[in-house]
């Protein structure tokens, strides 16, 4: 086995890590920590020290690590068949399976699956089908993507573009002029406006409505959203929001697109947040808990009026001219069957909503009364509680403070994980389904612990 300091060395010299301070990396100040295993919440890095996962990696890992069902499944279909690729009416029994498993769970009015590797790829695919779509229906000036500030919908150019935070365009000269952003629904960061939640979701339909009309219906062609904010501070909308917004977008003839790939399969507690808010969407991204990240593979879920203009199209124009060399990739197409079986097999998304509001009830309990705790919020097995300057006023900490991210750190060294969410002073929690309420109490003390030491 290589020697720690080897890997370290190797590490700096070779390793473009994605999302990091790059120089502070050169530098050394960032942890340098190689993870070696992992089981249901848990992972282990080379030196022996086991952490409490409460961010299930990049909230993906949402069956938990060490699955042996998952593992087998991957491992057996290396050996009948590593790759073929899934062109001109090319399958394996996994990828049929898994279509199947997918439109099995989805909302009815979905139709076929298109397969990705990752939330990205599948994102840049349902902007292309959109205005594929629009010029098939003879309407090649309606194309804007309309966005939400701190949505999150991937880094690639155009998915980093409808992703709405600052870090991801600045100096990539994005976004591109396809894309426009309106108002984030995000109540507690608008207390500004002094309004009650309804009126604030009011407020939001109004920002919308006016966008539409400063562009024009005529060129707007979608509105893509996550159900609760995810990477942007994990943030359910507020009440009333996605009826009153549907209602907008259909009146206007504009396409939905629910970016499911952190709340589908479970993590809000229904199979898809689609489920629990009534979104009625014309596409939907799924990725992360499609495999439980056991292998990248995503998917665009494309519903049945898309779906037949789409057909109609490829018969006037040859096939459709979009496709991936790993579309449907066997290996990724195996662990999502053997994912999807083990989340039914374990009944993991009923743990799910059982421990998932207990979490939110024991950390609300914990911290919601902190003099720098503004809010406690979450929904299923998604958690976060925002760190404010001062509660009455309700003023925020300077970046330059990173409040969250030495709560973070604080937290880590408790052999906790969570995350400082990259954009204002919250500390997300998403854990894996399966943590057990013993664990959720373990994460609880844990953060209040590392919240005293960092704010007293
Ligand atoms: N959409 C959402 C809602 C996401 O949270 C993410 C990733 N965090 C993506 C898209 C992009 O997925 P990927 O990183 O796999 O490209």
């Amino acid at each position: 086995m290589l020697r720690n300091d080897q890997l370290a060395e190797w590490d700096r010299d070779n390793f473009f890590h994605p999302s990091t301070h790059l120089a502070q990396f050169a530098r050394g100040e960032l942890t340098h920590r190689v993870i070696k295993t992992g089981t249901n919440c848990h992972i282990e890095d080379r030196d022996g020290n086991k952490m409490l996962d409460a961010f299930a990696g990049l909230y993906c890992v949402n069956v938990g690590y060490g699955r042996q069902d998952i593992a087998d499944a991957i491992a057996a279909q290396a050996k009948e068949l590593a790759y073929y690729h899934s062109y001109v009416g090319h399958g394996t029994e996994a990828s049929i399976t898994l279509s199947k498993m997918i439109l099995d769970r989805a909302p009815s009015n979905m139709s076929k699956v298109y397969f990705g590797q990752s939330g990205s790829d599948a994102n840049e695919t349902n902007v292309k089908l959109i205005w594929y779509y629009n010029n098939i229906l003879g309407r090649p000036e309606k194309k804007k993507i309309i966005s939400r500030w701190r949505g999150y919908h991937g880094s690639g150019l155009v998915t980093g573009s409808l992703t709405g935070l600052e870090l991801f365009h600045k100096k990539f000269d994005l976004p591109l002029s396809q894309v426009v952003h309106t108002e984030a629904p995000y109540y507690f960061r608008r207390a500004d406006l002094g309004q009650s939640e309804e009126q604030f979701t009011a407020h939001c339909v109004a920002e919308l409505e006016a966008l539409i009309e400063r562009e024009g219906a005529d060129t707007i062609a979608a509105f893509i959203g996550e159900p609760v904010l995810g990477t942007g501070g994990i943030v359910p909308p507020p009440a009333g929001y996605w009826a009153a917004i549907q209602e907008v977008l259909k009146k206007h003839d504009i396409l939905l697109v629910v970016d499911e790939v952190v709340t589908g399969f479970g993590r809000l507690g229904t199979m898809f947040g689609s489920d629990h808010y009534g979104l009625e969407a014309d596409l939907i991204t799924i990725a992360k808990g499609l495999t439980s990240a056991y292998a990248p593979l995503s998917g665009s879920i494309v519903g049945e009026k898309m779906w037949k203009v789409l057909e109609q199209g490829t018969d006037e124009n040859g096939p459709i001219g979009h496709g991936w060399t790993y579309s449907a990739h066997p290996i990724g197409a195996a662990a999502g069957v053997a994912n999807l079986k083990l989340l039914d097999e374990l009944d993991l998304i009923a743990n799910n909503r059982d421990v998932g509001s207990y979490l939110n009830k024991t950390m609300t309990e914990a911290l919601g009364d902190h003099a720098n705790v503004g809010e406690v919020r979450g929904e299923g097995m998604l958690c976060a509680v925002e760190f404010v300057k001062d509660r009455d006023s309700r003023t925020f900490f300077d970046a330059a403070d990173k409040i969250g991210p030495q709560v973070a750190a604080a937290l880590g060294a408790d052999a906790v994980i969570a995350r400082a969410m990259p954009q204002g002073d919250i500390l997300g929690f998403a854990p894996p389904f399966c943590l057990t309420r013993a664990e959720a109490d373990e994460v609880v003390t844990k953060t209040a612990k590392a919240v005293k030491t960092v704010l007293g």
